[in-house]
């Protein structure tokens, strides 16, 4: 029995996750969970899972959520050290971490430093601090288990290989719901049109950064710690169908490569079970239906998210926290209305170009780049 605490369970891998306890509710037990404010769906969660501890990182909804579910044994924690006191819970063996946001990486650095295991869909995490965390799960031995759909495929991809024998990394984006189009084509998009995906059901944000290719930058810059690969050896490949996940090339020429249906699942059921792997009962991908696979190379000049974030893991340091930081503002401004589509460029590189990148910064002197940033968007942009 693997005894796990979901950090973001109300979210879109969070839900998926425990569609898989739900399945193999002999192997896995849910010990603890965690949502921003979504008060009826984790009621819900609740009085399914009978989690020991939940945390509210809103206080206020903790408050209401604490009063409807009196009846039962839950306690319910809140904020930032209700969420690091799940991960310290010595009834837990593994974390998946599947919070949006730069409130990821403190517990995840808790957890790692309880000696959890952690199942990793928290971009934020390795982003801005990947320097800390794989320097410390090292050091605790703990597995950092990506669960997103790229960096899980290269793992599969590298089982059985040893990591030096890496000669790139082959990384796969769909291109997003604007691939093939030019800049003046993009400038009259709404949000509205951003978030029909045209492989994937996700999160609005994550949505959002496919269409700018900046999803596909922050997972360069993820991979390069996850796997200890430069990014010279990371080449992004445009695969519209979403059926390559990712692949490995080694220094002999050969490619290995993981495909599958557009689906999350796997994934995360993948990390939730590594090293084996359980039966699921999901679509196939169908070879003879797809007939062929289809790849292109990423068009950086108009797709900026791509170019930026390779420039910042070039400045290195803290300059990834204020990429990240810098579009999580403009994505919230363009779904507001508040701002045009390219507009969203602009304001990572105006916030780029005012930062000098602090090298290996610890966690304080990221969560103060990020402040920085989101004060120097608000006074231009607004909030
Ligand atoms: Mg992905």
């Amino acid at each position: 029995m693997k005894r796990i605490c979901i950090l973001g369970s109300t979210g879109s891998i969070g839900t998926q996750t425990l569609d898989i306890v739900r399945h193999y509710n002999k192997d896995l037990e849910v010990i603890s969970l965690s949502a921003a404010s979504s008060v009826d769906r984790m009621e819900a969660q609740i009085r399914e899972f009978s989690p020991k501890k939940v945390c509210m990182y809103d206080s206020e909804s903790a408050h209401i959520l604490r009063e409807k579910i009196k009846d039962t044994d839950t306690v319910v924690l809140e904020g930032m050290d209700g969420l690091i006191e799940l991960c310290e819970d010595e009834n837990v063996d593994m974390v998946v971490t599947a919070v949006v946001g730069m409130i990821g990486i403190r517990p995840t650095i808790a957890a790692i430093n309880a000696g959890k295991d952690i199942a990793l869909a928290n971009k934020e995490t390795l982003v801005c601090a990947g320097h800390i965390i794989m320097d410390l799960a090292a050091k605790k031995n703990v597995k950092i288990l990506p669960v997103d759909s790229e960096h899980s495929a290269i793992f599969q991809s590298l089982q059985g290989f040893p990591k030096e024998r890496i000669e790139k990394i082959l990384l796969t984006a769909s291109g997003g719901p604007f691939r093939g189009r030019k800049r003046d084509e993009l400038v009259n998009i709404t949000w509205r049109e951003a978030l029909k995906h045209p492989n994937w059901t996700m999160g609005r944000k994550i949505t959002i950064d496919s269409s700018t290719l900046v999803n596909k930058g922050l997972e360069v810059i993820e991979a390069k710690w996850l796997f200890g690969v430069e990014p010279d050896k990371i080449q992004v490949v445009i695969q519209p169908q979403s059926i390559i996940h990712s692949a490995v090339q080694y220094v002999d020429g050969g490619i290995i490569a993981q495909l599958g249906t557009p689906d999350m699942k796997l994934p995360i059921q993948y990390a939730l079970f590594y090293p084996d792997r359980r039966e699921m009962d999901e679509e196939r991908v169908d070879l003879f239906k797809l007939g062929q696979i289809i790849f292109e190379e990423p068009d950086m000049d108009t797709f900026l998210g791509l170019k930026l974030a390779y420039r910042a893991i070039k400045e290195g340091g803290s300059m990834p926290t204020v990429l990240n930081a810098a579009n999580e503002k403009a994505v919230a401004l363009f779904l507001n209305d508040r701002i045009h589509f390219l507009d969203i460029y602009d304001i990572i590189e105006q916030s780029m170009d005012r930062h000098t990148a602090i090298e290996s910064p610890s966690v304080e002197q990221i969560l103060d780049a990020e402040a920085d940033c989101y004060e120097f968007i608000a006074s231009r942009w607004g909030n």
